[in-house]
């Protein structure tokens, strides 16, 4: 069996760089995988890498643009990047027109459900009900810290591919999934309701996660290492539809 490529999207630096974290690039490898990171280009190329690679792990960054979702900028909203957004949103719909395998992080969650045709929340703590008691989502403990508690629903792929409905992860985030895209689930939640992770139920392997797992590897996080190591070995297995 040949070793699966794995997209790697990338964070916008300035205007001259792009960038993206050595985790993301070792939690590829770690569960063998061969990665590739990539630019944020144009339409036609993210369905030339559609094509070319077995796998999309759509990773953490800043925040998104709201006109995606035909929303003006909250006051709250942080630095976004169109580019990318509009890259990201290309290659995932390419991927999940050929059903092939997307492993989304924290951004990448709420760019996935965009792409999809959900939206998010620009910012948790100001558009919850104002009586809902919100958590802390961005730490200020070490990126391996695992602050706060998650429930996953038990039959949900991501409760089979972990082994766990239950467990704590690590946060760096102030947006999240609101409304969920057709055909998706949420499958894991905090304690103050906040969706910390969702899967198509219309595809073999798409699935999203709030937190930062590949930050959660050299900790030795079962749940980080176990969702690696099924994505990728997910991109292995021949593809069907
Ligand atoms: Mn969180």
């Amino acid at each position: 069996m040949s070793i699966a490529r794995i997209g790697i999207s990338s964070s916008v630096q300035g205007e001259e760089r792009l960038s993206t974290s050595l985790d993301n690039i070792s939690a590829v490898t770690q569960a063998e995988g061969l990665p590739f990171v990539l630019p944020n280009v144009g339409v036609s190329q993210a369905c030339a890498y559609a094509e070319q690679l077995d796998g999309l792990y759509v990773t953490g960054g800043g925040d998104i643009d709201p006109n995606l979702f035909d929303e003006d900028p909250h006051p709250k909203l942080g630095e976004i990047t169109p580019e990318r957004d509009r890259f990201e949103i290309a290659i995932i719909r390419a991927f999940l027109q050929r059903n092939k395998p997307i492993l989304a992080v924290c951004r990448g969650v709420q760019i996935l459900n965009i792409a999809a045709g959900g939206d998010m929340y620009q910012d948790i703590y100001a558009q919850s009900e104002e009586e809902k008691q919100m958590l802390q989502h961005m730490q200020r403990a070490p990126r391996n810290h695992r602050s706060h508690a998650i429930l996953l629903t038990p039959s949900s792929k991501l409760a089979e591919l972990t082994g766990v409905t239950d467990g704590y992860v690590n946060s760096f985030h102030h947006q999240a999934v609101r409304e969920l895209a057709p055909g998706f689930e949420a499958t894991a939640w905090a304690s103050d309701g906040t969706i910390e992770a969702i899967e198509s139920m219309d595809h073999a392997f798409v699935v999203g996660v709030q937190w930062h797992p590949e930050n959660l590897l050299q900790a030795k996080d079962g749940m980080a290492k176990r969702l690696f190591l099924s994505f990728v070995q997910a991109c292995r297995k021949p593809n069907v539809g």
